[in-house]
């Protein structure tokens, strides 16, 4: 077997800054200034900030201990499936930091922003062309933001046509966002069941679509890993009855430069740029839910757009029909920045080398795990595959009892107890940027696990054993944070 990068990590204890504070420190030593003092008026200023005092290397200690106490992309293969958290190339961060984009202010107005403006318009335009739709909207700040202005679309475009629709279709393999945001928007979902094979029959949307359902909300490839092979059928029925296809693009990074949504009759579709175009996400930070939609949808894109007249670029706020505005100002530039960098240094075929190797390797793991775990859908997958626990069951082991040892041998763990079509779901995404070397440890560590469930199955309900802390109740872990080292 192959040596674990999780053996025995060195974890400090750090306490709060507070408690390192002692009076006087300083983390910085200027010498004495020659300019004479002035104090301004004391009633102007109020009272100084209550702040720790602290030497340089206790804050860099500090810091660095805390973000050792976390796993993340940097520290070891992290297959979250559904969530696409690949290794994000550093020189992209570099290039949103340049201080002409990090320092642009959006008050400045379009005539000290062109270079924004134009970087913007040609990043519309280059997803544009990845989806295969006529334009793109970079506001929303996220792939449920998304979900939330292309359903708003729909609603503007059959508020427009006349007559309101009350129910939008949302498969049972979709992620939670896509019911919440139709709900957002005052449509109920209707759930429509996948078939034996994992994907979406034809007869089963034609049998609940009628002239009151708004449309339908696909995820492509969809969350068991899975391309949906009938979307074109799906969508002629969809369409026939006047309805609309909303694609969840979120599983992009699956199919760029193979599979244009726009080509399938999708007609409007977000993409999670933090997810597939280089912004490392998880921790909640900023995001874009970039939404591509049809020639029919363009009227009621959010304000501003962007249009280019002569060599000007220029923010269009004059649409009448348009949902408005998603997000202050423009969205979050910065991970545009990204985006753009990382298509420009990927290439058309570079980012369909990505789509490739993301498959082929979600497609090794999944036969080299067959035997060890059970693989509910036995067929071909794109870039993630699901198993569950049903052979460890035996052995009273379960799906999160596996994926809480994986933290053991230093991997993070994959997606557990979704989709919930799949019983304690255990669904890995490797992404394109592991090595093989990297992928057959991780294939290695499962094995050990499965046969840990069945030779020794109480330190599997104990794991894991080498974190900081170890197995936590959960329910209280939510409930009663404790925020303290
Ligand atoms: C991540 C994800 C979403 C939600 O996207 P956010 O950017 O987290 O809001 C929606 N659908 C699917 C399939 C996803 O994987």
């Amino acid at each position: 077997m192959n040596k674990q990068p999780g053996t025995k990590g060195l974890i400090f204890n750090e306490p709060q800054l507070w408690e390192k504070s002692r009076n006087g420190r300083c983390a910085i030593s200027l010498p004495c200034s020659d300019v004479k003092r002035s104090l301004l008026d004391p009633s102007l200023m109020g009272d100084a900030p209550e702040l720790p005092q602290l030497y340089e290397l206790d804050v860099v200690r500090h810091y660095t201990r805390l973000s050792q106490w976390n796993f993340g992309v940097d520290s070891g293969m992290y297959p979250l499936g559904s969530c696409t958290m690949k290794y994000n190339p550093k020189t992209n961060e570099v290039q949103a930091a340049r201080q002409g984009f990090a320092g642009a202010h959006p008050l400045a107005g379009e005539e000290f922003s062109q270079g924004a403006l134009k970087l913007m318009y040609d990043l519309e335009k280059a997803l544009g062309e990845i989806t295969g739709f006529p334009a793109v909207t970079l506001q929303p700040a996220a792939g449920a933001h998304g979900e939330f202005a292309g359903i708003l679309m729909f609603h503007a475009y059959h508020a427009k046509k006349g007559k309101q629709r009350s129910k939008i279709i949302i498969p049972d393999t979709a992620h939670g966002t896509n019911p919440a945001s139709a709900a957002l928007c005052g449509y109920e979902s209707v759930s429509v069941k996948s078939g034996e094979r994992g994907i979406l029959e034809p007869e089963a949307v034609a049998a609940i679509m009628d002239e009151d359902t708004a449309g339908i909300m696909i995820t492509n490839p969809n969350t068991l890993g899975l391309f949906e092979e009938n979307i074109r059928e799906i969508c002629e029925i969809v369409h026939a009855k006047g309805g609309l296809v909303y694609g969840d693009g979120a599983n992009m990074n699956a199919i760029m430069g193979i599979v244009k949504p726009g080509d399938l009759g999708i007609d409007a579709l977000h993409l999670n740029l933090h997810k597939t175009m280089s912004t490392p996400h998880g921790g909640g930070g900023p995001g874009c839910g970039s939404v591509s939609v049809v020639k029919e949808l363009i009227p009621f894109l959010p304000v501003p757009r962007i249009e280019k007249q002569l060599d000007t670029y220029k923010f269009i706020t004059d649409c009448p029909d348009s949902i408005g505005r998603m997000h202050t100002f423009y969205g979050h530039f910065g991970v545009m920045v990204k985006t753009w960098a990382y298509i420009l240094s990927m290439g058309p075929k570079g980012l369909k080398d990505a789509s490739t190797l993301a498959v082929l390797n979600a497609n090794y793991i999944k036969e080299s795990l067959k035997g060890t775990l059970n693989l509910p859908y036995d067929r071909p997958c794109m870039h993630e595959c699901v198993f569950n626990d049903k052979f460890q069951q035996e052995h009273h082991i379960t799906t999160m009892d596996m994926a809480k040892r994986l933290l053991d041998y230093g991997f993070h763990p994959p997606t557990v107890y979704f989709p919930l079509v799949v019983d304690a779901a255990f669904m890995v995404e490797p992404t394109e940027t592991e090595s093989k070397e990297n992928i057959d440890q991780f294939i290695d560590a499962v094995k050990a696990i499965a046969a840990e469930a069945m030779e020794n199955p109480e330190l599997l309900k104990k794991a894991p054993l080498l974190t900081k802390v170890t197995r936590l109740d959960e329910v209280a872990a939510a409930r009663k944070p404790c925020l303290r080292g």
